[in-house]
């Protein structure tokens, strides 16, 4: 076992703390990571403060890790010491299964094995559940372990493992791209990315936001045009307009009236989760053939591809480090829409 310092919580309405844990030993396909950069997602604000149900205490959340590959195990051949790396949501899955045999191991029919809050054998980790990123190390099999290309930061890319994926799976899934007018709605760490991506895939680019308080940045990221949900002549003058809308909001949102801003055969793909059920008129679905759908992260294989995408392009997050003593302050800022775009541990720090 090696010891690692980690930022934990200890319960829903408790603070974060600095605690030590334990990693395992290094199997034959285990890498061994010094993290460097940690990026805090709103599902980490979800599960800390458990508002999905069932987060174990203490939790170590943290699923946007960037490192450098400090040791490698014997069978190893992926990775090599000194490698950049980096670690997103998933740690394992079965592999046998039709999705991790189709790369998709989020859908893994047996549950992947999520990189923060989900059981595992002490073997694997001591505490009996996965601890994540906001950690000075982590052990993660060579499989679940991607390469980040030179020419994207490490404290830029960490925020891709989650955020980047969970918009360019659902982008190339709808086929965004040159002729097609995608929308995104929220540009929060997810949106943000998601313009980027987007625009350069080629779509026309929509923010959809509460406010054009953003609009500025919306446009440097790409986005073609703007506009504030909070105006009522937004839902009118958008009309039928999108082929493709994403749903990237924390809260919850009046659907229906964001579906009818699909064309005929659109597709509104809901990335936000909230814990409520959605409320959508089967006339408002049926009566343009519009589709409503999901999409949860990306598999290995697409994550590696959408690294390499923004290393191509240019792509990266827009972040702000912060040390780890302020995470707590960070996820207030996060719920309250204070964030430009996503904050980033700086690991040094814990
Ligand atoms: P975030 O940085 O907090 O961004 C969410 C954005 O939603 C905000 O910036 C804001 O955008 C908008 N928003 C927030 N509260 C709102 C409200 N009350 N009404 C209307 N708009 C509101 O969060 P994130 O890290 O991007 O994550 C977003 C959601 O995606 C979370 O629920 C998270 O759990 C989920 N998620 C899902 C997946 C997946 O695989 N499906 C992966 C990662 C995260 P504007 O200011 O522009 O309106
Ligand atoms: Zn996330």
């Amino acid at each position: 076992m090696t010891s690692a310092a980690a930022y934990a919580i200890p319960a829903p309405d408790g603070a974060f703390e600095k605690v030590t844990i334990q990693r395992r030993e290094l199997g034959p396909h285990d890498v061994l990571i010094d993290v460097k950069f940690a990026g805090i997602c709103h599902s980490d604000i979800h599960t800390a403060r458990d508002e999905w149900g069932g987060t174990k205490y203490p939790c170590v959340p943290g699923h946007e890790i960037a490192g450098l590959v400090a040791a490698v195990g014997s069978a190893v051949s992926k990775h090599k010491v000194g490698d950049r790396v980096g670690v997103g949501c998933m740690v394992n899955s079965c592999g046998r299964c039709g999705p991790c045999l189709a790369d998709e191991e989020q859908y893994c029919a047996n549950g992947a094995t999520m990189t923060y809050n989900t059981e595992v054998d002490p073997s694997v980790q001591p505490e009996g559940y996965t601890m994540g990123g906001y950690s000075t190390q982590v052990v993660v099999t060579e499989n679940f372990v991607v390469q980040i290309p030179e020419g994207i930061g490490l404290d830029v890319a960490a925020p891709l493992l989650c955020a980047g994926v969970t918009l360019f799976s659902p982008l190339r899934h709808w086929n965004a791209g040159p002729g097609k007018k995608v929308a995104i709605i929220g540009m929060g760490g997810l949106g943000h990315v998601g313009v980027k991506i987007a625009a350069a895939m080629g779509a026309e680019v929509t923010v959809l936001s509460h406010s054009l308080s953003k609009q500025e940045d919306g446009k440097r990221f790409g986005a073609h045009h703007y506009y504030a949900t909070s105006d009522k002549q937004t839902f009118k003058e958008l009309r039928n307009r999108f082929d493709l809308i994403l749903n990237t909001v924390s809260a919850d949102l009046p659907i229906d009236s964001y579906m009818r801003l699909l064309n005929l055969n659109g597709t509104l793909v809901i990335l936000g989760l909230p814990e409520k059920p959605l409320a959508v008129k089967p006339f408002t679905i049926a009566g343009y053939r519009r589709s409503l759908a999901g999409s949860m992260i990306g598999g290995i294989a697409q994550t590696q591809e959408m690294l390499n995408f923004c290393a191509e392009h240019g792509i990266g997050a827009e972040i702000e480090v912060i040390s780890a003593d302020e995470i707590d302050n960070a996820y207030d800022r996060v719920v309250a829409s204070d964030v430009r775009y996503r904050f980033v541990i700086d690991a040094a720090t814990i």
